[in-house]
């Protein structure tokens, strides 16, 4: 069977091999004579599996002992709303970078929990890059301080990160999360949703620090409170087990190809094949990032206009390339090569992409 050359921004593209482990096991995983979705959430089987997943983003993130990891539902959507319900303190305000759709997003939610501000901001110049640092060091006094890693719809990336910020910095990494090896203990809390980089959509990591859980406030609902989800091991209600069993099966195939510095490697050479295609167009690719904030998770770019655009995705989809349409709220073309998209696909693309500018 031939699989998709699968760009698609998310749910994405999942690992070959996860895919035709979790078929073998579909029908009898154990020796049981039943699938994972089939278990008891209050099976030790079960169990195994929530702790394994756990033990394995914690050895791959190198998380410290003292930041829980949870595993929630709701998506990263939700995070908008428990961040500030959760962190948010009495009389206080919360801080945000604006780079991008989503960023926006968490801050309107934000806003409804209490008080909630943007610092910083590259709405002006069409969220094609992030905002300098010297904009955000050393800023007021806030409950928190929110940035988005990765900004999936515009196509850029944080590469240097807030210092000298004496409040917890909160970072939506649901774009970029195990692209790279980062620093948690920089961080109160992380969170992303899953279907980016680490699974199926229906599973939302949330890694935070175990003094920032005491915010928690006892009065919020069960389900929306830190502190409950902590407290139970994320199986305060039931947990979506098959979403949290595939994470397991992800983690397990990152560990195996040799962690998050090897995907990292792979991921600059991905992402360089495809810069390297826009770069030497002598315009006829326009890379939307700035060159300092480009990602290495999605490449969005755009052609002379709009005709052009169309007969080069009408083209690549004749060809089987999937999901390379932008956003529909910036246009153009967006090619999102998480972890699990192969580098052979990558280079096809970077093929078509110098092949269609030669003919055109
Ligand atoms: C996809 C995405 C979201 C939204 O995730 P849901 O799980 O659909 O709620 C939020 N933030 C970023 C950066 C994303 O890429």
């Amino acid at each position: 069977m031939k699989r998709a050359l699968n760009f698609n921004a998310g749910p994405a593209a999942l690992p070959e091999a996860v895919l035709a482990k979790a078929k073998k096991e579909m029908m009898n995983y154990q020796d049981l004579g039943m699938g994972v979705m089939e278990l008891s959430h209050r099976s030790k089987q079960f169990e195994a599996i929530n702790d394994r997943t756990q033990s394995l983003l914690r050895l791959l993130l190198n998380i410290p002992d003292d930041y829980e990891v949870l595993f929630l539902q709701g998506g990263a959507s939700l995070q908008f709303t428990m961040v500030p319900m959760n962190l948010l303190e009495e009389g206080s305000t919360a801080s945000y970078v604006l780079t991008g759709a989503w960023s926006e997003k968490a801050l309107k939610e934000a806003q409804k929990i209490g008080s909630a501000t943007a610092i910083a901001s590259s709405k002006s110049t069409n969220y094609k890059s992030i905002p300098s640092l010297s904009e955000i060091n050393g800023k007021p006094d806030s409950s928190y301080l929110h940035i988005t890693t990765n900004n999936t719809i515009y196509g850029t990336q944080w590469h240097q990160f807030p210092e000298k910020i004496n409040v917890p910095l909160v970072a939506d990494m649901s774009s970029d999360i195990l692209s790279r090896p980062i620093h948690v203990s920089s961080y109160g809390l992380i969170y992303a949703g899953a279907q980016k980089n680490l699974g199926p959509s229906g599973v939302t990591v949330v890694i935070i620090n175990k003094q920032l859980l005491k915010r928690s406030r006892p009065d919020l609902p069960a389900m929306l409170n830190y502190q409950v989800q902590a407290d139970s091991n994320s199986l305060y209600n039931t947990p979506p087990t098959l979403s949290v069993y595939f994470l397991m099966l992800v983690l397990e195939w990152a560990e195996s190809i040799g962690g998050v510095q090897q995907l990292e490697r792979m991921n600059q050479q991905k992402a360089a094949m495809l810069y390297d295609a826009i770069d030497r167009s002598n315009g006829f690719y326009k890379g939307h990032a700035e060159k300092d904030s480009r990602s290495l998770m999605n490449i969005n770019f755009t052609l002379a206009d709009d005709d052009l655009s169309a007969s080069f995705l009408h083209e690549a989809e004749e060809l089987g390339f999937i999901g390379l349409a932008g956003h529909r709220s910036v246009g153009g073309c967006r090619a999102s090569i998480y972890n699990a998209v192969p580098l052979e696909h990558v280079e096809q693309l970077a093929k078509f992409m110098n092949d269609f500018r030669l003919r055109n």
